[in-house]
């Protein structure tokens, strides 16, 4: 393998209003970082995500609190019964559900997360992530509505965008309010007056600027925590494992079970980390990516990612 490789890897579902992920891996003296902002960003986000990927290549991750880490099963916007397939294939206890993927989606959205109540039983935790897609009035009517369908939600991560948005929303329902983009996409993720929006924190490493950084983010917030993934491969979620086994406190299962959503990964297939009976394991390192023509981008993507990657180490 060499010191650098560019993957692109069709995923199983259409997740994010995307098809196939793409990234850069290189690797340093303590291990390989990925790369992998999302096309449509800046460099002044995409910066973050480098200093990630230096973090796991350079200095390594700091000493892990705990040895697994328990995880959600992720249940896109599809029809109630692949819903319900899925949350009974991951062996899952905790089911993140995406609710208002597009105009009209209501109805669907309340029997997806029926159909997900009814898999996971009775003692099983339903999260509902809308993306910042409502206003308040609506966040509050779909909250209390996908509130009685689940028989309980668990919390509704960003039903709006602005952090008022979420401070209005929190006063007039009962269910937690979990902030997501709000504090990821800030120009300071340090200074986000949460106290009153939200009631846990989403958390990731890469867009945070590696575990260390946000580390000192999770004791900003000063609320419970979760640590999502920024669909990485393997290499990548690595990073995002070794956050959440740093945590001091890990009171919900976090959102790293991505790696199914990936048709291959960039490492061999028994070292992918997908998560066997609801956990994911915690590494050291991040799993070694094999040289596999299936998985490598082809000449023009990858020229653009080692552009994108020499012009943020120039800045
Ligand atoms: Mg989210």
């Amino acid at each position: 393998m060499d010191e650098v490789a560019v993957y692109s890897i069709p995923l199983t579902t259409r997740f994010r209003g995307i098809t196939t992920r793409e990234g850069l891996l290189f690797r340093g003296p303590a291990g390989w970082g990925e790369f992998c902002p999302f096309p449509e960003y800046d460099d002044r986000e995409a910066a973050t995500w480098l200093a990630a990927a230096r973090e796991a290549a350079f200095d390594g991750w700091p000493e892990p609190r705990r040895d697994s880490v328990p995880v959600n099963c992720i249940v896109p916007a599809v029809a109630p019964s692949t819903a319900a397939d899925m949350v009974r294939a991951s062996g899952c206890a905790t089911a993140k559900v995406k609710v208002a993927d597009h105009p009209g989606s209501a109805g669907e959205d309340r029997e997806r997360v029926a159909a997900v109540r009814d898999a996971l039983g009775p003692s099983g935790f339903v999260r509902v992530d809308a993306n910042t897609a409502w206003d308040v009035d609506t966040a509050v009517r779909e909250i209390r509505a996908l509130d009685a369908a689940a028989g309980g939600l668990q919390y509704v991560e960003q039903p709006c965008a602005a952090l008022e948005e979420l401070a209005a929303v929190r006063r007039r329902v009962d269910v937690r309010i979990a902030a997501d983009e709000v504090i990821r996409r800030a120009v300071d993720p340090l200074a986000v007056p949460v106290a009153d929006a939200a009631d846990v924190a989403i958390l990731k490493c890469l867009p945070l600027g590696g575990v260390r950084r946000a580390l000192r983010v999770a004791e900003a917030v000063g609320l419970p925590c979760v640590v999502s993934s920024a669909l990485e491969s393997s290499v990548g979620l690595a990073a995002e494992i070794a956050l959440a086994a740093a945590l001091p406190e890990l009171d919900y299962a976090c959102g790293l079970g991505t790696g199914r959503l990936f048709t291959t990964d960039v490492v061999a297939e028994d070292e992918r980390l997908i998560p066997r009976d609801g956990a994911l394991p915690v590494l050291r390192t991040a799993p070694e990516p094999v040289r596999r023509a299936e998985v490598a981008a082809g000449p023009d993507r990858a020229a653009w990612w080692r552009e994108r990657l020499e012009r943020l180490t120039e800045r």
